[in-house]
């Protein structure tokens, strides 16, 4: 969610432009002009208010009536540019209209059908459709990006790395999942598998982004070897710039020789080892989402798209209902 919602009517342009300024700023200052989310006024949800975007000198340089997804209808976008980015996963770039921004709050996702209802269906002719989470943040003007992995036998993901730049995707959203507020927990651990990363990238790259921020986060990202690690430069870039606040810990099935990190399947020693424990009570949060296998070892299986009792190590290890969010 973009942080700040209040009513036009209460709040000076110079009071908005202070709580940008808080709210956005990042540990480093960076020369190259930005544009920057400042404030979405009215009801505090995309799709709902006015937002301004202010560039480095705090100029506001578009304001943006809502956003062009559409929670409730699929609506076609153009798929731009595909980047690949390993042996099985591609950056697919969607083209948002009038160089708008998608404002998608955090956390959130999208869900995807084939544009043409007849090239996607299952075998009662049901359109079938998977949610994915952006790896672009929801200020970026005019593109949506989704980084998706082709899995051989996967219905969605065999359609969307079949697709041509110039043809479009079907996409409703904003998903609302976990409302992330900034400095709410202590500690937070991410725990992911594959590509599974991106809630949980998207949850640490905003969260880190705000100059406020005092929340500690640990990702434990597992892998089957070290090409399968997504977004694994950003990551790394991200422990760089904020040392303190973001342990990075990489996972392997299959690790190379030398690997001095830790191995195999997520296991009880592991958890313990690096999340943070759930004596802190409210003041932890453990975020999961992996393939349903690891999260069902993890914390128990998801029930469809609701959280499912909690279970697995989490459960063992004392964790409570409250304290775990799976996606
Ligand atoms: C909130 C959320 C966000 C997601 N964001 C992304 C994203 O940004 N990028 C992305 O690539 N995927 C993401 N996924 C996973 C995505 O929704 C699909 O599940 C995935 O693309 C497989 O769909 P499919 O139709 O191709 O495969 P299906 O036809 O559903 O399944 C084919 C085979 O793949 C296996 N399988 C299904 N899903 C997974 C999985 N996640 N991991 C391992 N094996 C699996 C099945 O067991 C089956 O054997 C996300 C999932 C959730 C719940």
């Amino acid at each position: 969610m973009l942080s700040f919602a209040a009513s036009t009517r209460h709040v000076t342009r110079s009071q908005l432009l202070r709580a940008a300024r808080r709210s956005y700023a990042t540990e480093s200052t960076s020369k190259k002009p930005s544009n920057l989310p400042l404030y979405l006024m009215g009801a505090g949800v995309a799709g709902l208010g006015t937002y301004f975007y202010l560039n480095s000198t705090g100029k506001s340089v578009i304001t943006q009536e809502k956003s062009p997804l559409d929670p409730e209808n699929f609506k076609d976008f153009k798929l731009k540019k595909i980047v690949p980015y390993n042996h099985n996963t591609s950056e697919f770039i969607f083209e948002l209209p009038n160089n708008e921004a998608s404002l998608l709050p955090v956390a959130s996702c999208l869900v995807v059908r084939s544009s043409d209802p007849e090239a996607l269906k299952d075998e009662k002719g049901k359109p079938i459709i998977r949610p994915y989470t952006p790896i672009s943040p929801p200020e970026k003007q005019g593109e949506l990006t989704l980084l998706i992995k082709k899995y051989d036998n996967g219905n969605a993901s065999k359609h969307i790395h079949g697709l041509k730049e110039g043809d479009t995707l079907a996409i409703k959203g904003p998903i609302p999942k976990f409302p992330y507020k900034v400095n709410e927990f202590e500690e937070v651990a991410l725990i992911g598998g594959g590509s599974g990363i991106t809630p949980l990238y998207q949850i640490v790259t905003h969260a880190l982004s705000n100059a406020s921020n005092r929340t500690k986060f640990t990702l434990l990202f597992s892998n089957v070897t070290e090409a399968d690690i997504l977004l694994k430069s950003e990551l790394e870039a991200l422990q760089k710039k904020y040392p303190t606040k973001f342990n990075l810990v990489y996972m392997l099935d299959k690790p190379p020789a030398g690997w001095t990190g830790p191995t195999g399947y997520i296991s009880k020693e592991v958890l313990q080892q690096h999340v943070a424990p759930a004596s802190l009570n409210e003041r932890v949060k453990v975020f999961v989402c992996g393939p349903p296998g690891q999260v069902a070892a993890v914390a128990g299986k998801k029930a469809g798209m609701k959280q499912g009792e909690l279970g697995g190590i989490l459960k063992e290890l004392g964790y409570t209902e409250d304290q775990v969010y799976k996606f």
